[in-house]
């Protein structure tokens, strides 16, 4: 069923609209970890009663969150105005400076807002304006935040994991992406797949090739997409790791006993999946 008739608006809106958001998932990408380390930090204080900083002080320090305080440049501390801060755009006007110091600000801000909006346009174009298109940006923007994150700090949050689990099997409530018991036990599967990997490994090895934030993911997948899409999600995933990991040995002489996050391979997975997995699983069903 679509909402809006004309395909061409739909895919603008949604653009726009994932160019704004990929704006947003900057800030929870560089936040979200800070936050989950000060409550750590406060747990651990509460815990340890010879701790010279109170819980009560460590909440009194300033209050950070989401939308508190207001961006601003690290290094000069200027906030950073409306006009500076339209996607890619003002990346661009600024020459990829900062206004006030004229700091080399990275180009990873304006990458994040372009793939977002690019995979929202994809996601309207594929989807239309329909239950299983909204759900579509969900999914996709959960996946960006959650790649970033993992590269930058090797941890899949539960505040996005989780969540997206329950999500999945609501969206599939009204079989928006498979049935109801496909995704329930998509999640099952999801989680227990990688978990007997991580423990057959860990068992033969005596390492441990992922986390617990890997499990939970695939888990949120399989809700979304049904236990069908597992093993083309953990074919893909390998295979993508495979090639990114060589290549980083060979380019960018990456030492082979420094780990690489798994989370960004399973994410890539996942949106491939989302998108083509079913033509990709009937073809991949011929050949077999
Ligand atoms: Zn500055």
């Amino acid at each position: 069923m679509s909402l809006i008739s004309d395909p061409t608006i739909t895919v603008l809106v949604a653009t726009m609209l994932g160019l704004a958001i990929g704006s947003f998932l900057n800030v929870v990408i560089h936040r979200l970890p800070k936050m989950m380390e000060r409550q750590w930090r406060a747990e651990c204080a509460d815990l340890d009663s010879a701790s010279t900083v109170s819980p009560v002080e460590m909440q009194a320090e300033e209050r950070y969150n989401l939308f508190v305080p207001r961006s601003r440049c690290p290094s000069c501390a200027q906030p950073i105005s409306a006009m500076q801060n339209i996607p890619v755009l003002s990346y661009l006007v600024l020459g990829g400076k900062c206004a006030g110091c004229k700091l080399r600000i990275s180009p990873r801000y304006p990458f994040v807002e372009a793939i977002s909006g690019a995979l929202a346009g994809y996601a309207a174009w594929r989807f239309g304006f329909t239950t299983a298109g909204i759900g579509a940006l969900i999914f996709v923007f959960a996946m960006i935040a959650l790649t970033f994150i993992d590269l930058d700090t090797f941890y899949l949050p539960d505040d996005i994991t989780l969540p997206l689990l329950w999500a999945g099997l609501l969206m599939n409530l009204g079989n928006a992406f498979v049935d109801l018991p496909s995704a329930v036990i998509g999640a099952a599967c999801g989680y227990l797949a990688l978990w007997s990997v991580f423990w057959m490994f860990k068992l033969v090895t005596g390492k441990e090739g992922m986390g617990y934030g890997d499990f939970k993911l695939l888990a949120a997948i399989g809700a979304w997409l049904g236990w069908q899409m597992l093993p083309l999600v953990i074919l893909l995933s390998a295979t993508v790791g495979a090639i990114i990991g060589i290549a980083l040995m060979v380019f960018a002489r990456h030492d082979r006993e420094t780990p690489i996050p798994f989370g960004p391979y399973l994410a890539i997975a996942g949106i491939i999946a989302l998108f083509h997995g079913q033509v990709i699983n009937r073809h991949y069903l011929n050949f077999l």
